[in-house]
Formats: structure tokens, C-alpha cells, sequence
């Protein structure tokens, strides 16, 4: 029989019985009908049963403590898999793998189960996802809000050596990890008309005639190291706000009544796999003030049940806006305040900008939002009138600045004069907020130098820098369990909570036995990557050659191709060159990335460094030294596994673009060596392990910036003989033998189009580094694992807890607000008593 702490008892019997119930109780399934796919989730609903009631316990004491809450509004977040993060942060990895392996399962065959939350296309989503996981650690009370997307981020095949992309049906098997609450749903209104109203001496806008469609909310719980605080990932779904159209119905017509409720829910089925790049798709707008206005109900809800004045909202909630996805914000809390809670405009305005906050994460100019006037009036009439009136105020602030300077208030204005007129999202969201934050020092500093000067003028107190980082628990202790030993059995587990102790390892470099065991670990790593990727995707890869890695979105400003051709320099030698041949270190290329399925040139950088892969195989004088391999369907869950294995860490976008990045300080912290330039996060990573223990090379922005003017990649080619010897190789058609002029495209944007990523400007420096790289690794292991150990001690600034610390100080004042541990759990059937009758007839709120 079961005892009495079966869904809340933290001992490996406690976990087995639990397990055993659901499988029975939730799954229906027996010994003689189980699958792989019913025990992963019998096994997440055992473990969830250990989240729930600590879960109400942190809502109860952050809503007694009238505790300040972070908001972070997302379109993405990058989750990956939910079920050793929980487990590890809940402290129950040993018992839960007892309990398993009492009843003959391996914890690792469950686990694998579970397929990636991939509701986020690269970097700026899985910092989402990062951030949550700090938040809730550091016991900030906090709500992520996004969207609920039925399809995530595409899954990537390759066939014939060219991106195909098929649906991520990621719910198919359900999602354990959920909770749906269909209480908790917001109209959201859409298109319609506005009127204005003439009441009491004051005009009252009424938005009418609207379409509407349903928003309903499903948490997920976010259970910080230590399982004090859980926190939630709100996310929305949408539903037809009517069941049927009824007049449709009543006319006979069922298949149209059910059609546009088909339609209503297609705002939440798939995320736009575009990353750094927008397209001005009414879908996309109809998503963002979705789950904007969805949210802001929600907050707005949350604060109104304290009671407090509305001058107080802002201490009440801080909320950040992640790129300007959500900067809708800005016009839907003045609209709120304004037309629904009759405050007046100037008092409505301080309030909103003293509760937003705005990231910007980009410098590439056309990854900024625009929206078209007109498709912004049609379907959002009420908040077009509020941007104008926001923007005539502004402006009127801006002359102040600009006399006599239409130019500059061109610039600022948040609208575009062009034709047509577009809505410039990223000056929405300076303007409408006190905060705007770059992800690196280069980046804060080049947004308001290059990007946003004028901005920097007018409201300076409102630029800073927040240089973003990544959770250490997911990334190392997770991730990489055998270092993550090794260090806690050099310094103790301090750097679990606290990374800044993670220098402690520093001596550690001088210690020639801690060097071999770190050399042994990161051996067993690549062997374990090896094998992820033999079931992964089949590929076969030795893990006795140095494993170099580029994995990130595919874009030409991440410099893939730049790689590749490297790679094709160090065959050329390899072919011609016997003295280099004869030293050479044997090395595999590792790629992963997804290319936006509309960016042509991507997707041909893709097909360009899987022909190189074919060559290279087909070469029995190369491939024993040399092998290239794109792993297919990059995501959360690969880098996991490959990111432990790696000996090099490729960084190497053109300085000025890449605005921080985050897998840097995965590599770093698993102790491999970065070869990169001096851009976005780089530059800081540098600075923290000192120059001797990274591989820079390349231009710096600054000389890129003064290059650019007179920049000719014929130049550049010519005067190099091997960068010459590789580019008649690829004229020759030698990689692309049996499919005449496919790479024209990549040809053309390199010479005829100017090499707009300056490739050839870096090239010279970045094989020539790239040569002394591998020799290090090939003569001095001894130097080569000192510098990795140096690396992982020297990256402690680059957690995501002490970036949202710094929001936490900055932007938010937000403070923690530590929930006590209660797993006695014996209040369940007092909790379930009917709180009318159980207090006489006085309804509890
Ligand atoms: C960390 C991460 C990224 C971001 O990588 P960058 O190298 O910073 O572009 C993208 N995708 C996944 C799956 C990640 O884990």
C-alpha cells in the first residue's frame, strides 16, 4: 500500500511509488503494455507532484510580502528540456535514480524522452530561459510571459546536403510540465473602429466593432536551485472567443462557423523562425499585442487585488520588455490607464515609463522592427492614435534638443515618413520606458555611439549596459557532470550558487594532476558526444582528433562561411604542402545551426559546408586527418551534449555585429579555448581570462569602421596567395562538381556585392591563427589544458546571476523574497475543505 507522502516525500521509495501510481493511474499502462514515451511521463508527474506545493507556498508568500514582481515579457524562451533541471534543482537526483533503477529503469533512457520546449529561435530566447532559472534561484518573484506556441522552432534535416525543415510538433505526447488553468483567459481585441465620446468635459475614446479572440494561460513551473522559490512561465494560447459564430450556425452553415474558430486559434500555432531579422507579417503584429495585452491584463489583475492607488503600480511591477516584440507595451498601458481607468495622460505616462524597461539586442539595422501605418491602424486604430499622440508630445521635447534640426527629429521621430509611413518599434520603447540596455559593453556603447546617438542626447540617464550570461547550472553542473565534480571536489559546491568562487580553480591550472583528470573528463566528454550524435543523427566521429565548434544560427555575420573556408585552406595544404601535412593535428569540424528558412545565402552556407564535408570523406589522402560534419537540428538538447566536448570554441563574427552572444560563455565555462574576435561578449571574455589564454584575431570594430570606406575584397584575396589558392578552388567548381553554379549567390555577395561581413579583411589572421592553435594542442597539452582550466576559473562574470542581479540593482529594484522549504505536505485535506462551510458561511477570498 501506499503511504501517505507518496506525491510529496522526498525519499527514493516516496519517488518509485509515485511513479509506479501514475503509470498506472495516469498512463493506464502495465507490464505488458509500457512505452519508453508513458514512463518519461508517469516519471515527470512524480516529479511535478514535488513542485506543486511549494509552488502555491511561493505565490502565498510573495503575495503576503507585497514583494515587487519582475515581469519579463518574451516573445521567446528557449527552454529545452525541463526534467534534470528540475529534478537536479530540487536537490532529488540520487533518490529519483534509485527509485528508477529499484524498478529496473536508467534514469538517462527516460529523460531522453522529452522533447525541447523550442519556443525560441537562438540567442535571445534561451537568455530568456536563462534569466527565468536565475530569477527563481535568487529568489526574485518573478513571471516570464509569452506565447504558447503549438509548433516551435522548425526541426532541421538535411537531404542532399540542403536545410529541409519539418513541423516541431512538440505537444504531440502532451507536456507533463504544464498546467493549464482555463480560468485564468483575456479577450483580445482586434481591427474594429474608435470612437470618441464627448463625457462630463472630457473626451472618452471607445474602441469599437472589434473581432476577438481569446487569450488562456498555461503555466509551467520554474523551480529555483535549492527548490525554495518556483516561480512561472506564463504562456498563452489562443481560442475562439465564441464557440460558434451563431448567426453562421443558424444559417446552416456548421463548416464555416468551425472555420473561423480554426482561424482565431492560429495566432499562437507557430513561431516566426527568424532570428535577427524581421518581416513586417500582420500574423507576427496580431502575435505581439496578443500576448502583450494578454499580460498586461494578467499584471493589472494581479495589482488591482492589493487594493493600492495607481500611482504605486510602477513599485508594484517591473516590467522588461526583451527587443522590442513586446514594445506594444508602451501604447497598451497608456490605453489601459487613459480610456479604461479614466487617469489622465500625464500621470498615465509617468506610470508607464517608470514600470517598462527596454533590451535592445541588436545592431544590424534590418533586424529592426518597422510596421507599415496602415496595417498598424487596421488592426491596432486605438493604439495608433495613442503613438501619435505620444510621438507629437516627444517630438515637442525634441525640438528643444534639435532646434532647427528636421534632420535629427527625422531620426528620433517614432514615425517614419516613408511611404509608406512605418511605426519604428525600437523608439517606441526608448521613449515609453526609463531603461534602455545593450547585452555587452561593446554593444551599449556602440548603441548609443552608432545606433541611437540622438536618443543618448535627449534622455542619457536612460542607456546602460547589462552584459548577459548564462546559467551555471544548466550549462555545467547539468551539462557536464563530470566537471562539474571535479570542480566542487577541488573547491567546494559554492559556485553552484555563487559564481564568482569558480576563480578559486585558478591554482588548480598549476596542479599537474587536476590537469590530467580535467584532461581525462573532457576525453569522456567527446566520447559521449560521439555517441549522441551516433543515435542523434548516425554520423560516426573520432574522438581521438581535436573537436573544433561552431554552433549558433546560421547568418552571414556569424561568419560560417569563413570557417569553411579555412577548412578548405588547411586541405589545400594538406594536398601540396607535405611539411604541413607531416605536423599536422587531426581535427574535426563540427557545425550546427538552423538558417531562417527564407534567408537564401544561409541556406546556401549550409549546402556549401556539407559539399566541403562530402569532398573531404571522399578523399582517402585527407579524410584520415580532416573531417567536417554538419550535425542537423541544432538545439538546446545538442548543445548539452557537444558543448562539454569541445577543445575550440569558434567566435568569429565580424566586430561591430554580434551584439553579446551567450554560447561563448558555454565554451568558456566547459573549459574550451575561444578562437574569436574582439565583439560583443568576446571582448569582455578576453578581458576576464587575459589575452594569453584566448585566440583573437581580426580586425576591431574601430578599424573595421575606418576600412570599410575603402574596403575591396579583391585586394584583400590577391594579396594573400593561400586565401587566392582557396578561391580558384572554389572558381574551379571543384566542391560542387555535378551541380553547376549553385554557389554563384555566395560568390557574388563576396565579390560583386563587397563582402558586406568583410571575410576577407579577417581571413589572413584567422587561418594563421587557426595554425597555431592546433600546434598548441598537438606539441603542449600540458599548456593547452592550463589555459582551458585558467578559462573555466576566469568565467564567473558570465552567469546569468549576476546579470539579473544587475537588472535586479538597475533597472527593476527588484529584492528577494525568500520562501521557506515546507514538504510536510499534511495540510492537503484541510486545503480541500469547502472554505465556505469550514468558516461558517464566511466566503474566504
Ligand atoms: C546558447 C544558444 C544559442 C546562442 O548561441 P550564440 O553562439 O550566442 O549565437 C543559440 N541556440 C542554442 C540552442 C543555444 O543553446
Amino acid at each position: 500500500m501506499a503511504d501517505t507522502h507518496t506525491r510529496y516525500g522526498h525519499t527514493e521509495k516516496d519517488i518509485a511509488q509515485d511513479f509506479a501510481e501514475h503509470l498506472k493511474y495516469s498512463q493506464d499502462a502495465d507490464l505488458y503494455h509500457t512505452t519508453d514515451q508513458n514512463r518519461y511521463t508517469a516519471l515527470a508527474l512524480a516529479i511535478r507532484d514535488r513542485i506543486i506545493h511549494q509552488w502555491g507556498k511561493s505565490r502565498k508568500t510573495q503575495r503576503t510580502q507585497n514583494a515587487r514582481r519582475v515581469y519579463y515579457l518574451s516573445l521567446e524562451f528557449l527552454m529545452g528540456r525541463a526534467m534534470t533541471n528540475n529534478i537536479i534543482n530540487l536537490g532529488l537526483e540520487d533518490e529519483t535514480r534509485q527509485a528508477l533503477s529499484s524498478l529496473g529503469y536508467a534514469y538517462e533512457e527516460l529523460a531522453d524522452q522529452e522533447p525541447d520546449a523550442g519556443l525560441g529561435n537562438g540567442g535571445l530566447g534561451r537568455l530568456a530561459a536563462c534569466f527565468l532559472d536565475s530569477l527563481a534561484t535568487l529568489q526574485i518573484p518573478a513571471y516570464g510571459y509569452g506565447i504558447r506556441y503549438n509548433y516551435g522552432i522548425f526541426r532541421q534535416q538535411i537531404k542532399g546536403g540542403w536545410q529541409v525543415e519539418q513541423p516541431d510538433n512538440w505537444l504531440r505526447d502532451g507536456n507533463p510540465w504544464e498546467l493549464p488553468r482555463p480560468d485564468i483567459v483575456y479577450p483580445v481585441q482586434f481591427g474594429g473602429e474608435v470612437r470618441a465620446i464627448r463625457e462630463a468635459g472630457k473626451d472618452i475614446y471607445r474602441w469599437i466593432g472589434t473581432e476577438t479572440v481569446n487569450g488562456m494561460a498555461y503555466d509551467m513551473p520554474i523551480v529555483g536551485y535549492g527548490g525554495n522559490t518556483i516561480n512561472t512561465l506564463r504562456l498563452w494560447s489562443a481560442k475562439a472567443a465564441n464557440e460558434f459564430n451563431f448567426s453562421e450556425f443558424n444559417d446552416g452553415d456548421y463548416t464555416e462557423a468551425v472555420r473561423s474558430r480554426i482561424q482565431a486559434e492560429t495566432l499562437s500555432q507557430v513561431l516566426y523562425p527568424n532570428d535577427t531579422r524581421y518581416l513586417g507579417k500582420e500574423l507576427r503584429l496580431k502575435q505581439q499585442y496578443f500576448f502583450v495585452a494578454c499580460s498586461l491584463r494578467d499584471i493589472i489583475n494581479r495589482f488591482k487585488r492589493q487594493g493600492a492607488s495607481w500611482d504605486t503600480f510602477p513599485s508594484f511591477a517591473a516590467i522588461q520588455m526583451n527587443d522590442t516584440h513586446p514594445s506594444l507595451a508602451v501604447a497598451e498601458l497608456m490605453r489601459i490607464l487613459v480610456d479604461l481607468e479614466g487617469i489622465e495622460w500625464d500621470a498615465a505616462w509617468e506610470i508607464t515609463q517608470a514600470a517598462l524597461g527596454y533590451t535592445n539586442h541588436t545592431l544590424m539595422p534590418e533586424a529592426l522592427e518597422k510596421w507599415t501605418v496602415p496595417m498598424f491602424q487596421s488592426l491596432l486604430p486605438r493604439h495608433m492614435q495613442i503613438v501619435y499622440e505620444i510621438n507629437y508630445r516627444f517630438l515637442q521635447k525634441a525640438v528643444s534638443f534639435f532646434p532647427m534640426r528636421p534632420d535629427l527629429i527625422g531620426k528620433v521621430s517614432i514615425i517614419e515618413e516613408s511611404n509608406p509611413k512605418q511605426v519604428r518599434m525600437a523608439n517606441l520603447a526608448i521613449v515609453g520606458s526609463h531603461s534602455t540596455n545593450g547585452v555587452a559593453e561593446l554593444h551599449s556603447q556602440l548603441l548609443k555611439s552608432d545606433m541611437f546617438p540622438e536618443f543618448n542626447i535627449i534622455f542619457p540617464e536612460r542607456f546602460n549596459n547589462k552584459t548577459n550570461g548564462i546559467t551555471q547550472r544548466r550549462w555545467l553542473l547539468a551539462a557536464n557532470p563530470a566537471l562539474a565534480s571535479l570542480i566542487t571536489a577541488a573547491i567546494g559546491d559554492r559556485w553552484i550558487r555563487d559564481f564568482s568562487r569558480i576563480s578559486d580553480l585558478a591554482p588548480f591550472a598549476e596542479d599537474a594532476g587536476f590537469r590530467d583528470r580535467f584532461d581525462a573528463i573532457k576525453k569522456q566528454a567527446k566520447i559521449h558526444a560521439a555517441s549522441f550524435l551516433a543515435s542523434d543523427c548516425g554520423a560516426t566521429i573520432n574522438p581521438d582528433t581535436l573537436f573544433d565548434v561552431q554552433i549558433k544560427r546560421i547568418h552571414e555575420y556569424k561568419r560560417q562561411l569563413l570557417n569553411a573556408l579555412n577548412i578548405l585552406a588547411i586541405y589545400v595544404r594538406l594536398k601540396d604542402d607535405p611539411q604541413f601535412r607531416a605536423s599536422f593535428q587531426p581535427t574535426t569540424f563540427l557545425f550546427g545551426g538552423k538558417a531562417a528558412p527564407g534567408y537564401v545565402n544561409a541556406k546556401l552556407i549550409i549546402k556549401f559546408i556539407n559539399n566541403i564535408a562530402t569532398v573531404i570523406q571522399s578523399d582517402s589522402q585527407v579524410s584520415p586527418l580532416l573531417s567536417v560534419l554538419f550535425m542537423p537540428n541544432y538545439r538546446v538538447t545538442m548543445a548539452e551534449s557537444i558543448i562539454p566536448a569541445a577543445n575550440i570554441s569558434e567566435q568569429i563574427s565580424l566586430a561591430g555585429t554580434e551584439a553579446s552572444g551567450t554560447g561563448n560563455m558555454k565554451f568558456m565555462c566547459n573549459g574550451a579555448l575561444t578562437i574569436g574576435t574582439m565583439d560583443g561578449a568576446n571582448v569582455e571574455i578576453a578581458a576576464e581570462a587575459g589575452r594569453d589564454n584566448i585566440f583573437i584575431f581580426g580586425h576591431t570594430e574601430e578599424e573595421i569602421t575606418s576600412l570599410k570606406a575603402t574596403y575591396s575584397p579583391r585586394e584583400w584575396v590577391d594579396k594573400n596567395p593561400l586565401t587566392r589558392h582557396v578561391v580558384e578552388l572554389l572558381d574551379s567548381g571543384y566542391i560542387n562538381v555535378n551541380e553547376p553554379a549553385i554557389f554563384a549567390p555566395l560568390r557574388r555577395s563576396l565579390f560583386e556585392e563587397g563582402d558586406r561581413y568583410m571575410l576577407f579583411a579577417d581571413m589572413g589572421s584567422y587561418v594563421e591563427t587557426h595554425d597555431k592553435v592546433r600546434t598548441l594542442y598537438a606539441e603542449n597539452r600540458t599548456e593547452w589544458n592550463r589555459k582551458a582550466i585558467l578559462n573555466i576559473a576566469a568565467s564567473g562574470k558570465f552567469s546569468s546571476d549576476r546579470t539579473i542581479m544587475e537588472y535586479a540593482q538597475d533597472i527593476w529594484n527588484a529584492k528577494p523574497c525568500p520562501v521557506e522549504l515546507d514538504d510536510s505536505g499534511d495540510t492537503i485535506l484541510k486545503d480541500a475543505g469547502n472554505p465556505v462551510r469550514s468558516s461558517g458561511g464566511k466566503k474566504k477570498k
